[in-house]
């Protein structure tokens, strides 16, 4: 996940918008770093912001969006999703130590190289602490029916009607039951 920063360079202008898009095969899958339930999709990766020279350094600010397919961890339904985080970075000539941030983490900046940035380490480590910790259909999603299998708000299901009925009573009912057919 390349960068070019050849026609901001030659624009001579303070800033320089970015709209890319990335694939996972351009680098993300290979760091390893991505959840393996984070099926990112083609093209799925996408970085919008800017490149603004501040004082002696650039600085990139940039809202990452990432598209991709999971399996509900409760009904185990596949579905799509995307999450966006914001991405910010300031640029440097060269690898330097890590720059300490406003909220006191450190961080690496981002290093320039033949006019081009490689994002790939830092953009997939951060899309890898972004992602989510439970993969969800919905938030609301109910999960599946441990008796019959069916989703536990499916109209269809009535085990858990069953499972109230006190078992002294189960013969009870289905006397009952077997009265209402006749
Ligand atoms: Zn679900
Ligand atoms: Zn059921």
């Amino acid at each position: 996940m390349i960068i070019e920063l050849g026609d901001f360079f030659s624009s001579q202008k303070s800033s320089f918008p970015l709209d890319l898009c990335f694939s996972p095969e351009d680098g993300a899958d290979a760091t390893g770093m991505i959840p393996a339930e984070m099926k990112i999709k083609e093209n799925g990766i996408i970085l919008k912001g800017e490149i603004r020279s501040v004082g002696d350094y650039l600085s990139l600010s940039s809202t990452v969006t990432v598209k991709y397919r999971a399996v509900c961890d409760r009904c185990l339904a596949p579905f799509e999703a995307e999450t966006s985080f914001g991405f910010e970075r300031q640029i440097v000539a060269s690898q330097k130590k890590a720059v300490q941030r406003e909220d006191g983490e450190e961080e690496e900046p981002l290093a320039v190289e033949e006019g081009k940035i490689d994002v790939t380490e830092p953009l997939s480590e951060a899309i890898a602490l972004e992602a989510p910790t439970v993969y969800l259909c919905r938030e609301e999603c109910p999960g599946l029916c441990p008796t019959c299998g069916k989703m536990r708000d499916d109209p269809t299901c009535k085990c858990s009607e069953k499972k109230e009925i006190d078992p002294r009573f189960e013969i009870l009912k289905k006397l009952l039951d077997n009265s209402s057919e006749v």
